[in-house]
């Protein structure tokens, strides 16, 4: 009988960090034909693409909707079987709470037409009601400025970008609120660049911050700047992990990895129970624990460790309220800093905001989501204890929507807290990735994703994580 050639065993990597960036590398290394383990710390995959049961409802914990500006995530979906599952939001759009003459806060629409509080169009009639006369007309002066040099400053932050093309009331009482409720952040402390991909190219194109604007709403296929998936998005993160169970990846959730070390072959993993070896790794946590890991190889990174961020704690309620079927505030509310009567910073009314969850919710019933923490200004809301959160939530509820929600309205409710979930893209962003890169690139076998270098959303997340995976697929294949 004649012997069969021996045939190595593919390569084996390791990936460290079951969200969505981790799940998406181990994707496109098992597709090509790598043989992949995800270590997750927490007993569940999927990071902040996660799911919660509330009320016999399976809502999304983390992530409720993706940027339309690309196919990334529908695509995805649709190779995991679920693109039929694409919907828009209700174009009622969101509102803003903003300080009015006493400190306490007054509600108006948010103009539709823009892109994180940027409005498209000054003409819009909602957006002198909102920040004056003159403020608009400073505004419409966007359309008129030369850029002048504004474009070609390496370092550039959004609140900068609005501030010299829009005014500073543009920047105060839109952008700000937006920016702060959606990604946690001051559009002074945002690296542009990382905030509105795109943006400078597209006002360099139509020479104004408002055409600019425009042009990327309109490319977006839906017509809106965001969408979702019917269910919710924790089923693009379980989708995964059962394609990658099915495809022969090893899937560890509740098993952290503490430390990571180069061997004379590859890499060794210890966890708390064990130690694994492997030929490459994909760093896919948060930035800080991806710093600390990878210490002892790769150095130089400490020195662009990411800051951290503020806690976020993030109250769902499911309320029996028939009041709140006309939706009083379209689909949410974004409260700027410093009304006195709100501590939330965001409230999303979800049942108004997608259709297939008021039909799942059944009628009168309303899912409403506040989240809280700005951590600026001694803002520490969002670690008081559950109870207490659940009772400022429905105060904030009552304000925000113009109803009264009372605790016996209550069907069911819980808390869920986010740490070191939403890293900033600061002032400086891009040259901080390149050098993590380039300190990264001497090492073999390795490979760094994931939102603290990507840029916080779905869209950036998947791209880089998809892009760094096959291309350490491919440097596996060429034996490099
Ligand atoms: C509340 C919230 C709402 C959001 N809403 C939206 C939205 O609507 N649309 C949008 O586009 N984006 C949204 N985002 C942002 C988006 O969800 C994230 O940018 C993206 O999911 C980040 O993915 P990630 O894999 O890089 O990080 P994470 O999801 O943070 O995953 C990192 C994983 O690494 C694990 N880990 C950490 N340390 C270790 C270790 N030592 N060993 C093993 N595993 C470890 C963690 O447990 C975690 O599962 C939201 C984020 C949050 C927090």
């Amino acid at each position: 009988m004649s012997r069969g050639k021996q045939v190595d065993p593919a390569p084996a990597v390791v990936v460290l960090g079951g969200g969505i960036a981790g799940l998406c590398a181990a994707r496109e290394l098992t597709a090509a034909g790598r043989r992949v383990t995800v270590l997750e710390a927490s007993a569940t995959f999927g990071g902040s693409v996660a799911g919660h049961e509330l009320a016999g409802l399976t809502l999304d914990a983390g992530a409720e909707s993706f940027s339309t500006r690309s196919d990334t995530v529908p695509a995805l979906a649709r190779e995991l079987g679920l693109g039929a599952l694409v919907r828009t939001p209700n174009p009622t759009g969101a509102w803003l709470y903003l300080p009015g003459q006493d400190g306490r806060g007054q509600a108006f629409p948010l103009p539709a037409s823009g892109l994180l509080g940027i409005p498209a169009d000054v003409r819009d009639p909602g957006l002198t009601a909102l920040i004056g006369r003159a403020a608009t007309v400073r505004a419409g002066l966007d359309r008129a400025l030369p850029l002048g040099g504004l474009l070609n400053q390496e370092q550039l932050s959004l609140g900068a970008v609005v501030r010299a093309r829009m005014g500073a009331e543009v920047l105060k009482r839109l952008v700000a609120p937006v920016v702060g409720g959606v990604l946690s952040a001051d559009p002074d402390d945002l690296d542009v660049d990382a905030a509105v991909p795109g943006l400078r190219a597209m006002m360099r194109r139509h020479r104004s911050l408002g055409a600019a604007v425009g042009a990327m709403r309109a490319a977006a296929p839906a017509g809106t700047a965001v969408a979702g998936l019917e269910g919710g998005m924790h089923q693009l993160t379980s989708a995964l992990t059962q394609r990658l169970e099915r495809d022969g990846a090893a899937l560890h959730p509740s098993e952290a990895a503490r430390n990571l070390a180069r061997t004379p072959e590859g890499w060794s993993i210890t966890t708390s129970s064990r130690t694994l070896t492997a030929d490459a790794v994909v760093v896919a946590t948060d930035g800080p624990t991806a710093v600390d890991l990878l210490a002892s190889t790769v150095p130089r990174i400490q020195e662009d460790r990411p800051a951290v961020v503020p806690a976020v704690a993030l109250v769902s309620l499911v309320v029996d309220v028939p009041q709140l079927d006309a939706a009083p505030r379209g689909t949410g509310v974004l409260v700027a800093r410093n009304v006195a009567d709100v501590r939330a910073k965001a409230l999303t009314h979800a049942t108004a905001k997608w259709p297939w969850l008021a039909a799942a919710a059944g009628p009168g019933n309303h899912v409403l989501r506040l989240s809280f923490g700005r951590g600026a200004d001694g803002d520490d809301t969002a670690r008081l204890p559950d109870d207490e959160l659940q009772s400022i939530a429905l105060h904030d509820a009552s304000v925000l929507l113009g109803v009264d929600i009372s605790p016996s309205d209550v069907v069911d409710w819980d808390v869920v807290r986010w740490t070191n979930a939403l890293p900033h893209a600061t002032l400086g962003h891009r040259d901080r990735v390149a050098r993590i890169r380039a300190a990264a690139a001497n090492e073999r076998g390795l490979e760094i994703t994931g939102a603290w270098l990507a840029g916080t959303g779905l869209v950036s997340v998947i791209d880089n994580a998809r892009d760094r995976g096959a291309a350490l697929a491919r440097r596996l294949l060429a034996g490099r």
